[in-house]
Formats: C-alpha cells, structure tokens, sequence
C-alpha cells in the first residue's frame, strides 16, 4: 500500500543518528504491517536495515537475535542449531505459526513482530517462552533491559517509549537445553492463532514453565519448581488468568479460548511428564 502521508524516509547507518524524535515518526522493519494499512499519522519513516545488524549470533551464552533478524532468517537456524539445543524445532513451530505465506516470513522481522505485540504474535510466544530479554534503546538514554513476558503489556500495547528501540532479544543458552512441548489451534487451516501454549522443562532441575498466549491479551507465564499435579496446574491457571484476560475477538470467544488454554495445559503436564 502506498503511504501517501510519508513526506521522508531516512537511512541511517547509525541508530544514534536518529537524535530528535516526534509523533509521526516510525522505525520501519520488515514493513508487512505498516504498509498493510493506512498510516495516516506517519510522515516520517526511518529504515533498520541500513544499521546492518547481524541476524543470528550464536554463542556459549545463547542466541542473541536482532530486531532486524527476517522470520525466515531464524525458521532456517532450526536445521542448523547447536546439537545440545533441545529446543531448538520450537523456532520453526513458531516461525510457522503466522496467519501469512512464505512471502511475508521473507519480510516480516522478529523485532516488528514483538513490538506490534499483538497477542497472535508467534515471535512473542517463542522468545517468552525461552525466558528472552530485549535489550531497548532509548532515544537519549541508557539502554534498558525488559523481559519479553513483561515486554507486551496488553493487545498491541508494550513498554516502548517514544522513538525507542528494540534493538535485539537474548535466549539464554539454558533455556535453549529445555525439554518443550508445543500447543497450538487455530479455527481455520493456517489461520491466526486463537491459542498458543509452550511448556518447557529444566531437563537438570525440573523447573517447569508455562507460557500462554493468543488466548490472553498479554502472554502469561506461570513457573513451578517442578512438574505441578493436574490440580495445581489448573489453581495456577485460574488464579493468573481472570475471565477478563481472555481476548474476544473474531478468532476465538474468551469461553473456547478458556477451554483451550485448560486442555493444552494438561496435554503439555503429560508430555513434559513422560519425556525421559
Ligand atoms: C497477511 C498478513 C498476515 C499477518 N499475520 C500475523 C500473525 O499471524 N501474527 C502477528 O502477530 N502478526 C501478523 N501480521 C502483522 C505483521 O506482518 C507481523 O506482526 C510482522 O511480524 C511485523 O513485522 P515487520 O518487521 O514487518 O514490522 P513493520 O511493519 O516494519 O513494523 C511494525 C511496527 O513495529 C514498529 N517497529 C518495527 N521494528 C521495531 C523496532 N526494532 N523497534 C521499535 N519499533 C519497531 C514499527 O514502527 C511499526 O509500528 C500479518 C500481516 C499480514 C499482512
């Protein structure tokens, strides 16, 4: 679509080019959803790929992913992650878990994708999941670090503050050793997700944790020191989840997303529960 409001596109080399920020500035990453609408606020559009920031960069600490890093970038790490990275497949559950073809994976980045913070967001659901940090940067300020699970705040609400930016997310290498377990439904074939739950396991200590989203406006993560009894899991899931938490949208009513969110939960006990 074209932004008929868009008077300027800047294309820094530098992030710290970028000094003076005002309403009706945009970063722009993969721009699959800020040219899928109208902008009719935006008349200034700064592009991230000129910062050239490497996508993927493994290390003994984990896996340290740009903002800027395509969808597509990290569905192809799945073949060719550290061996000892269990969780590894849940890049390409989730890199597939967009209600989009192949040629929005091609363009859409993990970073756009967190701060749209929509609650169908996959690229949330997996870096929450795997206890990832953001690392932000404010526009005159000191870089900030913010859990992803506190990051998204609510439907399309998160902690940014004007003209900041998200400038990477940091798995850390335990969390990529976890056992996991992946649930996920939509009402249509390859359609938005209405519900998305990944439960991990600590294969050394056996923390467990549980990571809902697409049911809920925000995701919600529940942590046991160990595999919880069917009961407590579901006291823990009623007590962090209040009826009103549940999104109502198109895709799903509160009460089937309700219902989903209990069923996957115990689903994801007994696998985690029978995995050696
Ligand atoms: C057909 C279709 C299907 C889609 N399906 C889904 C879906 O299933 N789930 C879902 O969540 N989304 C979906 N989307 C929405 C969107 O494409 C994705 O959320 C995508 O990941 C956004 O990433 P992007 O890089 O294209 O972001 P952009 O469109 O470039 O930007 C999105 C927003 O984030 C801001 N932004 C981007 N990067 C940064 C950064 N590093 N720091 C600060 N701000 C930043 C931009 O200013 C803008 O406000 C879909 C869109 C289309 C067109």
């Amino acid at each position: 679509m074209d932004l008929h409001g868009v008077r300027c596109v800047r294309r820094p080399a530098r992030a710290d080019e970028i000094t003076s920020w005002e309403p009706g500035c945009a970063w722009l990453a993969g721009g699959t959803w800020l040219f899928s609408e109208p902008q009719v606020n935006t008349h200034t559009l700064i592009d991230l790929e000129t910062l050239r920031w490497p996508s993927l960069q493994v290390s003994a600490d984990g896996l340290e992913i740009a903002a800027t890093c395509k969808v597509a970038a990290l569905d192809q790490l799945t073949d060719r992650a550290p061996a000892d990275w269990t969780a590894a497949p849940l890049f390409r559950h989730c890199c597939r878990a967009f209600l989009a073809s192949f040629k929005i994976w091609h363009e859409a980045t993990i970073g756009g994708n967190i701060v749209m913070a929509l609650p169908a967001g996959p690229m949330i659901s997996l870096t929450a999941s795997l206890e990832g940090v953001c690392t932000l940067w404010p526009r005159g300020g000191e870089p900030r670090s913010v859990r992803v699970v506190d990051f998204v705040t609510g439907d399309h609400r998160n902690v940014l503050a004007p003209g900041e930016l998200l400038r990477s997310i940091h798995l850390p290498a335990h969390a990529l050793r976890k056992q996991f377990a992946f649930r996920r439904f939509t009402l249509t074939h390859l359609g938005r997700s209405e519900v998305l739950l990944i439960g991990t396991r600590c294969p050394e200590h056996g923390k467990f944790l549980l990571t809902i989203t697409a049911a809920t406006l925000r995701p919600v993560q529940l942590s046991f020191a160990t595999l919880p009894a069917a009961a407590e899991l579901k006291r823990a899931i009623t007590d962090a989840v209040p009826p009103t938490l549940y999104l109502d949208d198109t895709h799903g009513s509160p009460e089937h997303r309700a219902h989903l969110t209990y069923y996957f939960a115990e689903q994801i006990r007994n696998e985690l529960a029978a995995t050696p």
